[in-house]
């Protein structure tokens, strides 16, 4: 891949990488990914199915039971870190074809997706050698130890939204364990994956340990989730889908970890840093067109700095520069999909409906390039008098749009944030220690952030409370969830068991 090539407007052709090889779906079919920016295609994708779901099983079974088992703890780790060595010399392509695939801007995908999967990538390699059971003090004449073993053939759905970042929180707590997998990104954002997957194979992993199989969540990713030779499947998505994963994997009770949507509560106290909780509030909602999981989409005000918090908030809001994403100054690109972008200006129509007042944005941005008039681009957008029960506070908009709703005290506050079916993250901007202290414990959400947001890395857990999900990724909780604990006991006396040597 050429760096002039991801921007050129001939689209590129992909493959399903499957057993080590690139090929064609066994139906021959293929889809289209657009550039969201233009609405041109950027590329022809092979389209995965039943048939192709059931080849790349197959080949990570015969992985899993065959190189792959005999590859070191000390290999699986060099690999995980030579990968990350290539993702971090091939980052400007990695970025540019992310940026033309998915519509983020350059210098996120540039200095924050590539650098953070290339990370995610070496700190699990790290891992791959400390990966350890326990011996347990047991009463008699036994010895007890646990072993901690890889769970086997995992299938790996993932989102459009950090089409590469999604991929290394996936693969690469999984493959440092010795696990094998299937992953299936996003129908929107299939190209970045398969570039990675050259990567992989160019890292030394052996045929089968990660194939790479792009389609339609229906059709390759249902397949996927109901197989009856994975052990374990992993989401990313939106909750309804979740529910649907979760009730697949039930016929063949196969491990299932979901990392699903948010509503978060991102909270400015009266004694806050305003200037600080205004740059706060538009990375909570503004960073990556606010298609994040865990978006600061709900803005609580105190009373009595809801003016003065809204009239610089809005004033940097309209400044943003909305436009070409391969510019490096631009800081919100288009939205990801025809779809998406409905689903956003749907949300305008409601916020009307249900009394909240449109503060700013709601709608496409003025003077575009003649090349961007078919891209998917929305300005940012604050609704204000939001209450807490209305539909645009409740229901997951994935876009750059904030609902401001106000609170008296800290009670009232807690109560509010709390009245929402995810648990995903929050956010708080104060002074006083006590006070983000006591929130931190009082709030049911899986991340706070106190006077700061959207921060992340790779040593540390992510994942949902309530209906945001189960499980934990990054950090050395994620290996929890790739890993399996045995049992083992002997016996140190040669003493008949019980009674039954008399
Ligand atoms: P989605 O449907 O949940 O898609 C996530 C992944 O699941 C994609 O790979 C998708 O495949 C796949 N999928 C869809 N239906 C499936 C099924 N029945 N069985 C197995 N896999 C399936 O999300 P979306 O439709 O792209 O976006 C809709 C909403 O979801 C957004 O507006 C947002 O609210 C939420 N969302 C949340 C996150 C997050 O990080 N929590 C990320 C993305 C979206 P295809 O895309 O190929 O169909
Ligand atoms: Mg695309």
């Amino acid at each position: 891949m050429s760096s002039a090539q991801a921007a050129t407007s001939e689209p590129r052709r992909y493959q399903l990488f499957i057993d080590g090889k690139f090929v064609d779906a066994e139906s021959g079919k293929t889809f289209q990914t657009p550039n969201p920016a233009t609405g041109e295609t950027l590329a022809e994708v092979a389209e995965a199915d039943k048939a192709d779901i059931d080849k790349a099983v197959a080949a990570a079974r015969r992985a899993f039971e065959g190189k792959w088992a005999k590859v070191s703890a000390r290999e699986r780790g060099r690999m995980l870190y030579k990968l990350a060595q290539l993702i971090e010399s091939n980052a400007k392509q990695l970025a540019e074809l992310e940026t033309a695939d998915n519509g983020k801007p350059i210098r996120e995908s540039l200095y924050i997706d590539v650098p953070a999967t290339a990370e995610n990538f070496e700190y699990f390699a790290g891992w791959a050698t400390k990966i350890e059971g326990e011996t347990i003090p047991v009463p008699g004449q036994f010895f007890n130890y646990t072993l901690r073993e890889p769970v086997g053939v995992c299938g790996q759905i993932i989102p459009w939204n950090f089409p590469l970042l999604m991929a290394a929180w996936k693969l690469a707590p999984a493959l440092a364990a010795g696990n094998t997998v299937v992953l299936k990104p996003a129908e929107q954002t299939p190209t970045t994956a398969l570039e990675l997957a050259k990567l992989i194979q160019e890292a030394g992993f052996p045929d089968g340990v990660v194939n790479v199989v792009p389609g339609y969540g229906e059709t390759a990713g249902a397949a996927l989730a109901s197989h009856a030779g994975i052990d374990k499947i992993a989401f990313t998505g939106s909750t309804e889908v979740g529910k649907t994963i979760a009730r697949a994997a039930a016929d063949n009770l196969t491990k299932v970890s979901l990392e699903l949507g948010g509503k978060a509560p991102n909270i400015v106290f009266a004694d806050a840093d305003i200037d600080q909780a205004v740059n706060g509030a538009m990375m909570g909602i503004f960073y990556n067109q606010g298609q994040v999981c865990c978006a600061g989409s709900r803005l609580f005000l105190d009373e009595r700095v809801k003016d003065e918090f809204l009239d610089r908030f809005k004033a940097k809001a309209e400044k943003i520069k909305v436009g070409d994403p391969m510019d490096k100054q631009t800081l919100m690109g288009p939205q990801v999909s025809a779809e998406q972008l409905d689903r956003i200006k749907s949300y305008v129509t409601i916020a009307r409906e249900e009394g909240a007042t449109v503060l700013t944005g709601g709608g496409a941005p003025a003077a575009l390039d003649e090349k961007f008039r078919r891209g998917y681009f929305f300005t940012p957008t604050i609704f204000s008098d939001v209450q807490n029960r209305m539909r645009v506070a409740q229901e997951e908009i994935f876009g750059p749009v904030t609902s401001v709703i106000t609170f008296k005290d800290e009670d009232d506050l807690i109560r509010q944030a709390n009245e929402t079916i995810y648990g995903l993250s929050a956010g708080i901007w104060t002074r006083d220690v006590r006070r983000a202290h006591r929130f931190a414990r009082e709030i049911k959400a899986g991340t706070v952030w106190i006077n700061t947001f959207n921060m992340m890395n790779a040593a540390s857990p992510f994942g949902g409370y309530k209906q945001s999900g189960y499980g934990r990724e990054m950090g050395r909780h994620a290996l929890e969830m790739y890993t399996q604990v045995k049992s083992v006991w002997v016996d140190l006396s040669g003493k008949p068991i019980g009674w039954y040597g008399q």
